[in-house]
């Protein structure tokens, strides 16, 4: 059965929607960028890709909880920590000029309070292992400070391992002693494992490694379009047998198509491979991506669980991929690890 476009919002209204990756902390903190005020919609022609996320278009979108990842600039990698800190900082600015529109969360619990309450909740992450400057007491601040997963690599070779392309790209070579060191930090402070940029041989260590469910927060995968950025079968397997989650990025050139039903080609063929305990929204909002056509920002998310339903998923499903297959992994994983809260 097809929803229309009301009973999506419906369903998003019921149900908890998470989308595990986008960048805006970054324009917040460089740029000024409002969080709580509507901006226009950013348009591909010509190409505009900052200013997909705001908090009146998170609540038309029917969004519980945005991940917002933190990235950084990893040459010169000192000034990486401060970076992160800093897009902290906007975040607990707008908090704290907003406090009814906005809230840490960590748990799934949290996740399901904060709407209760009519907040929506941001959670953090990191993009990129320069953030910890090589150190693993990071891991235990930036825990501390709110980041709920840390992306091992992003495009350049660090302490940790090797990316998927970029700086430093090696298919040979898997994560060093620090980076083994790092997932089992990461366990102690609860902080998840993002898997996303890492190269396949790094990705299946850490998995070997885990002994929690981990995320790809945002990618496609080769089953439907082959590229460098995205991941196969084997890995989705890996990841639906650890009890994780993989979210699925909106960006035209990984997905291999500029139509809002390329998403769901990638999303149903991790549900395929992987089982419907896996798929979950990464889109990469400002993020530098080209957003497919009808998705061209958050508050466009009903449409594309318009476009899921047509292709035969139901209800039950679409809630999963919304979100809470999300907040399962939330749920497994405790927040604070083994640090007193
Ligand atoms: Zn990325």
């Amino acid at each position: 059965m097809t929803l229309t476009l009301d009973e999506a919002r419906a369903l998003h209204a019921e149900c908890h929607v998470l989308d595990l990756h986008a960048d805006t902390a970054k324009l917040m903190d460089k740029l000024g960028y409002d969080l709580a005020q509507r901006h226009d919609r950013p348009m591909p022609r010509p190409v505009n890709v900052f200013g997909h996320v705001d908090l009146p278009r998170l609540r038309e979108g029917g969004v519980a909880g945005q991940f917002f990842s933190f990235w950084t600039n990893p040459i010169p990698e000192r000034g990486c920590a401060k970076s992160v800190a800093s897009q902290l900082d906007a975040l607990d600015a707008t908090m704290k000029d907003h406090p009814s529109d906005l809230v840490w969360s960590r748990t799934g619990a949290d996740v399901r309070a904060a709407k209760a309450r009519g907040q929506i909740s941001a959670l953090g992450g990191i993009e990129g292992g320069q953030a910890l400057e090589g150190t693993l007491e990071a891991i235990e601040a930036f825990s501390r400070r709110g980041v709920r997963y840390l992306g091992l690599l992003h495009f350049s070779k660090n302490a940790i391992g090797r990316p998927a392309k970029g700086r430093g790209a090696d298919a040979s070579e898997g994560l060093t002693a620090f980076g083994r060191e790092v997932v089992r930090e990461c366990e102690r402070c609860g902080v998840i494992v993002d898997l996303a940029h890492i190269n396949r041989k790094g990705f299946f260590e850490v998995l070997e490694l885990a002994t929690l469910p981990l995320m790809v927060s945002h990618t496609g995968v080769t089953g439907v379009h082959p590229h460098w950025r995205n991941i196969d079968d084997e890995q989705l397997r890996a990841v639906a047998n650890n009890g994780g989650c993989v979210g699925i990025i909106f960006a035209r050139r990984f997905l291999g198509s500029a139509s809002i039903d390329a998403v769901v080609d990638h999303i149903l063929h991790v549900m395929n491979v992987a089982g419907d305990d896996v798929p979950a929204l990464g889109s990469d909002f400002d993020g530098f991506v080209v957003p497919p056509l009808g998705l061209e920002d958050i508050a466009a998310l009903p449409n594309l669980t318009v476009a899921l339903s047509r292709r035969g998923v139901p209800p039950r499903v679409l809630e999963k991929i919304l979100g809470h297959n999300v907040l399962r992994v939330l749920d497994a994983v405790p927040a604070w690890g083994r640090l007193a809260a």
